[in-house]
């Protein structure tokens, strides 16, 4: 075959740095053709989310900028992944095809039939992973099944696995002469008003750059309180590189070994260390996550615990819209809802307050409020929202046990105590003094533009647990 380019095919590794595809591709030194291919029909049910295309809207115009610093750009297409592969391969005589690896079951079918038929007609394909720490593929306990609690895990992982080093950036990604027809970004119609409007953009700026800002200033600064701020909503701990990472504008290694080298640098300061240890197992958690999918595929859909199957969900459509508004009554799950639905984001401790209220005290399906994660987040990733839900519905792998019913108002107390998340994200709430702010229905004497709890917590832990007795039967 007399060739003329290779190709690189970008999914969610939206970078430039670190990326294993790119980086094998440019040693070929040969014209690359960097492929973009919007394929609706590949997501199966779990279409990208609005606040997810906004980001990928961004983060597109972001990779064709960096590319063009090599002379080279982005093609964009719009449509079947396998036809538009097959055409540019052949109308462009393309004998290497470079991908880095996708895990969601139903792009793996598609990522694979991709593969078999470029291979038949010759076409030579390279596979990397560069989203992830370590080839999960090749993980096993001592009876060769998968692990199914993320203490084994990580201790099998981290005693059997290396991270590996970043590679440096490309030297040359050189565009070869021909004009290859590409859409315009604006056509794939990523972008919404609704979206656009919020205050998303004043909080994240969707670039590898400032992924990687962000790394450098969590680092510097956020770092070092990580283990205690991260659970208190109000202060804001986290690092916020989630929607980075899903849409690989970061690679895994890069802060891993970011912040290992923080840890030598001032390794007389225990504290770092102390902190660092917890916020790498974040990113464990994050590989357990894709993990569990990549072996218990069905887990996207349904709950990995059969019995759960059995769970008598309510179909409560004023429940759900009071919940989704942030409406419930509840301070510390209406401050999360509002803060997902202004933001796209939300934090950890409060994603788990909100899905336990969701499954725990109003019984409606985890799987309908993963759903609607999954549109509203900028961070929504099929791999760690299941898990994230699945264990607080307690249906999943190494989920809290069922008898562990989250209290909304405790919950508040404890880790909002002043508070300042909620005041923030439920204004009619700002002016309330303390010690009504997580309960405001005690004090009858006031005159709030807020709603009253829609349930009972009490009354229905009660019944949560009854229900979960039952199945255990
Ligand atoms: C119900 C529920 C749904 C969730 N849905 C998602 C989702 O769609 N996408 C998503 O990325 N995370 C999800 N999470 C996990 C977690 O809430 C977010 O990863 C985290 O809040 C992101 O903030 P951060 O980047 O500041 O995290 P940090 O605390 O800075 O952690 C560093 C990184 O580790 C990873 N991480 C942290 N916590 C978890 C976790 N519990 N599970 C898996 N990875 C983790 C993330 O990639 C994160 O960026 C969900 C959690 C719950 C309880």
């Amino acid at each position: 075959m007399s060739t003329d380019y290779n190709l690189v095919w970008f999914r969610q590794d939206l970078r430039i740095a670190d990326n294993k595809a790119l980086y094998e591709a440019s040693l070929k030194q040969k014209p690359i053709i960097c492929l973009y291919i919007h394929d609706l029909d590949s997501y199966g049910n779990w279409p990208i989310g609005g606040a997810s295309k906004w980001w990928l809207h961004q983060a597109l115009l972001d990779l064709d900028q960096s590319l063009s610093q090599f002379g080279n750009k982005l093609i964009i297409r719009n449509g079947n992944s396998l036809n538009i592969i097959e055409e540019i391969c052949a109308n462009y005589k393309v004998e290497n095809i470079f991908y880095n690896k996708r895990f969601e079951p139903h792009l793996l079918q598609i990522d694979n039939l991709v593969t078999s038929k470029l291979k038949a007609k010759g076409h030579k394909v390279h596979i990397y992973n560069s989203l992830l720490l370590y080839p999960l593929e090749s993980i096993f306990n001592k009876e060769s099944s998968p692990y199914k609690t993320f203490t084994s895990f990580w201790k099998f992982v981290n005693t059997n696995f290396t991270v590996s080093k970043c590679l440096p950036k490309p030297k040359s990604i050189p565009l070869g002469l021909d004009q290859i027809p590409s859409c315009r970004l604006e056509s794939l119609m990523l972008e919404s008003r609704i979206i656009s409007a919020l205050e998303i953009q004043n909080i994240f700026k969707v670039s590898e750059r400032s992924a990687v800002e962000q790394l450098y200033e969590f680092s510097q600064i956020k770092l070092v309180n990580y283990q205690s701020a991260r659970d208190i909503p109000g202060l804001d701990g986290g690092s916020k590189l989630s929607p980075y990472l899903h849409f690989g504008q970061i690679s895994p290694n890069l802060i891993f070994l970011h912040i290992q080298e923080i840890i030598e640098k001032y390794s007389d300061q225990k504290i770092l260390a102390q902190n660092a240890e917890p916020f790498i197992r974040e990113l464990g958690w994050r590989e357990f996550a894709y993990y569990t999918m990549l072996n218990f595929p069905h887990t996207i859909n349904s709950p990995l615990r059969t019995e759960f199957n059995n769970f008598p969900w309510q179909d409560n459509h004023n429940f759900l819209l009071a919940w989704q508004q942030g409406l419930t009554g509840y301070p510390i799950v209406d401050a999360g809802m509002r803060q997902l639905c202004h933001t796209g984001f939300m934090h950890n401790r409060v994603r788990m307050i909100v899905a336990s209220f969701l499954c725990k005290d109003l019984f409606i399906n985890w799987l309908t409020g993963a759903k609607w994660f999954f549109d509203t987040l900028v961070d929504a990733d099929l791999a760690s929202n299941t898990l994230g839900w699945q264990w607080s519905a307690g249906c999943g792998v190494d989920a809290q046990p069922y008898f562990r019913i989250f209290n909304p108002i405790l919950q508040s107390k404890k880790f909002d105590g002043h508070g300042l998340y909620i005041k923030k994200w439920v204004p009619e709430l700002a002016n309330l003094p303390v010690n009504f702010i997580h309960e405001p229905w005690l004090d009858e004497s006031l005159k709030l533009n807020y709603p009253k709890p829609i349930v009972n917590h009490e009354l229905m832990r009660a019944k949560a647990l009854s229900y979960w007795q039952d199945l255990r039967k």
